[in-house]
């Protein structure tokens, strides 16, 4: 039996998709280890069930054709349906979505929702398409997609480059195939079509209460910097500074901008909207796109990509407090550095958790097809963050571990804890 392995590559030789896979399978390894898991279970963790690559086809608006690839990967469907976003990023490859599909099989165990993880990509850059040009490529994934998919057995969501739009051609395409209407095949959809109140806002709204759980005092006084001024980056900054804190940076591909008096991030949002990116901003300073995660704060957001902190950065990082509303934004050589130097992280699994929480609420009304108020949606939400938290932090200080370990040993453990139960077929 062979367990699937870090590369030895240096990282810096390694596509940032395998630079991912190798993180998620360093942190499952740790686990693994941790739990005194044997190899063949191991083994299986560390391998996806199922991964697709398609070539997806797509008629530009001159009358060309571009071929461009497309995965979706269910890593675990042990514990449930499989669960996971779909995103639009030319840097998507099948190792990416493979350690995104895997971090969703822990951050479903450890919240403890019934759901495996997957993950889906297209290897393209959204705001080079026209929108009927990214419908048809929506549509054309996910008819490729197809004998994957369903609300029993993998539902996706959004994620980078994608949004509720991007769900509705899915819903769309996917009824059509059937010739019914099926809400609950993706989650994150506009409340028209049976999305929950509370799911455009709910991996923000995960991130507050992540952090306000584990700053565990008000947020007067608390300086923040947010990397990544999309989906979940803004309304994690409009979240904290609705708890007290002062958003003092923000940045999106575009730049980013810094005041140390406190950014009004309701005018930042509107001024997103207004033109595109933060850049330009006229009540801040522009700031370096790096310096941003170097700066003197209490709280660091990043809430844009995988490996963001790295071994070259890691050691000018000044915030004590990081609460990753990204997936993998951390290396473990930067996760080792930080731990040592008593930075303490909110891991992605547990941090940006509260995505995935609605969407299952959103998946759990679909089914019965009855939908809740906002307020039992948020309190629902906020029940199982916190219960989680709570469970992470008293696990990081029984073992001495940091956060993210005890996140993976919770996590983890529970999906080799369904393997055992279930036993080996045939
Ligand atoms: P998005 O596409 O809405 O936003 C991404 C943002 O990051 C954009 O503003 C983009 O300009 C910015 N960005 C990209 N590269 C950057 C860089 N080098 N420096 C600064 N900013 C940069 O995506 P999203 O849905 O907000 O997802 C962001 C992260 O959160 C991803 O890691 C995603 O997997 C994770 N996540 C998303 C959800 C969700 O519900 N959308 C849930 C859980 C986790």
């Amino acid at each position: 039996m062979t367990v699937m392995v870090p590369s030895r590559t240096p990282a810096h030789s390694i596509t940032p998709g395998r630079q991912a896979l190798d993180s998620a399978l360093h942190q499952l390894a740790q686990a693994a280890e941790g739990l005194g898991l044997d190899e063949g279970l191991h083994a299986m963790l560390a391998t996806p069930r199922r991964s697709l690559t398609v070539s997806v086809p797509v008629r530009r608006e001159d009358g060309r054709m571009d071929v461009v690839q497309g995965y979706r990967v269910q890593h675990n469907i042990t514990r449930g349906p499989a669960k996971g976003g779909i995103r639009f990023h030319p840097g998507t490859d099948l190792d990416e979505v493979t350690a995104l599909a895997m971090w969703m099989t822990w951050k479903c165990a450890l919240v403890g929702i019934p759901y495996g993880g997957a993950k889906g990509g297209v290897a393209v850059d959204p705001g080079s398409l026209t929108t009927r040009e990214l419908e048809r490529l929506t549509r054309r994934y996910v008819n490729e997609i197809l004998p994957l998919i369903g609300p029993e057995k993998d539902i996706p969501a959004p994620d980078v480059g994608t949004d509720e739009q991007t769900m509705a051609w899915i819903m769309d395409t996917y009824s059509v195939n059937a010739g019914y209407s099926v809400p609950g095949v993706v989650t994150g959809k506009p409340t028209t079509l049976g999305g929950s109140l509370g799911r455009a806002g709910a991996t923000s709204r995960g991130v507050q209460i992540a952090t306000m759980a584990a700053l565990d005092r008000s947020g007067d006084g608390i300086t923040v910097a947010v990397q990544g001024f999309g989906k979940v980056g803004a309304l994690a900054a409009q979240y904290l500074a609705d708890a007290g804190c002062r958003v003092v940076a923000v940045s999106d591909v575009t730049g980013a901008i810094h005041s140390a008096a406190g950014l009004d991030v309701a005018a930042v949002r509107a001024w997103v909207a207004e033109t595109g990116g933060v850049r330009g901003y006229r009540e801040a300073d522009a700031l370096g796109l790096d310096e941003l995660l170097e700066l003197d704060v209490d709280v660091l957001v990043p809430a844009a990509l995988e490996g963001v902190l790295t071994a070259a950065n890691a050691p000018r990082v000044k915030a004590r407090l990081i609460v990753e509303g990204a997936n993998g934004p951390t290396t473990p050589e930067a996760d080792a550095i930080l731990a040592d130097a008593g930075t303490v992280i909110v891991p992605d699994i547990l941090a940006n958790a509260g995505g995935v929480i609605v969407s299952y609420l959103e998946w759990v009304q679909n089914m019965q097809a009855y939908s809740w108020s906002a307020g039992e949606v948020d309190v629902r939400l906020r029940d199982l963050m916190e219960g989680a938290f709570g469970e992470v932090k008293s696990l990081a200080a029984d073992r001495g571990v940091t956060l993210r370990d005890a996140a993976h040993l919770i996590g983890v453990g529970r999906v080799a804890d369904a393997h055992r139960m279930r036993g080996l077929y045939p």
